[in-house]
């Protein structure tokens, strides 16, 4: 049976689908089968309502937050990335997405007015100081466009009036998290700088830290 829903550290992942854009050099899916003893390689994506079937066998009050965040970027999943937050928010959840910032690209509109009533956090993985070494740590389908189109679209979720912020990984150097501060304050969202993620976390996995 494939891993839909999964709990790490107080929080529940939910795990929408193996598809990305990406091809992350850091990405834990080059040599592992999941994080912890979740396997997360999925046989199919999940439908919606297996999703909430999943969701329905825990009690979500055991959980701080749920936090979409797998083995794949969520926003491939749009539609039942909706509902599914929508669902959860309902049920009085916090519901956050990690994204590597590319659903404008991926489903080929604006998406972030979309989100609203869906998702109460959204934190989009920076990398990278400037779009050439981003696109060369990234590996995106869609070049080093992606850069800017990840930039877009986090200032455009916070102009929605979601919780939104940048991170990087600290692994990345003073230098260049220096001018990742830069960036963050010249688009106007916060950074989060984390500290190197070991492979037994999800935040690892999707490359999207997540931040309390
Ligand atoms: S780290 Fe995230 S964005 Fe990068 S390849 Fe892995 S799943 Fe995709």
């Amino acid at each position: 049976m494939q891993t839909v829903v999964y709990d790490l550290d107080g929080a529940l992942y939910i795990n929408l689908t193996n598809r990305c854009d990406c091809a992350c050099s850091f990405c834990v899916r080059r040599d592992h089968k999941g994080v912890g003893d979740h396997n997360l390689w999925l046989d199919h994506d999940p439908s919606t309502d297996e999703v909430l079937e999943a969701l329905r066998q825990v009690n979500l009050e055991d959980y701080r937050e749920v936090v979409f965040c797998g083995f794949g970027e969520p926003t491939y999943r749009l539609e039942q990335l909706k509902t599914v937050g929508a669902w959860l928010k309902a049920q009085g959840k916090r519901v956050r997405l990690n994204t590597n910032g590319h659903g404008e690209l991926i489903n080929n509109r604006r998406i972030a007015p979309e989100l609203v009533g869906a998702v109460d956090v959204i934190s989009v993985s920076l990398n990278m100081d400037n779009a050439k070494d981003y696109q060369m740590t990234v590996n995106s389908r869609y070049g080093e466009l992606a850069f800017d189109a990840m930039l877009s679209f986090a200032k455009d979720c916070a102009k929605q009036g979601i919780d939104t912020c940048l991170s990087v990984v600290d692994v990345i150097g003073q230098g260049r998290v220096a001018n990742c501060r830069k960036l963050a304050a010249k688009v106007g969202l916060p950074l989060r700088v984390r500290a190197y993620i070991p492979p037994e976390t999800p935040e690892y996995a999707s490359g999207t830290p997540g931040e309390e």
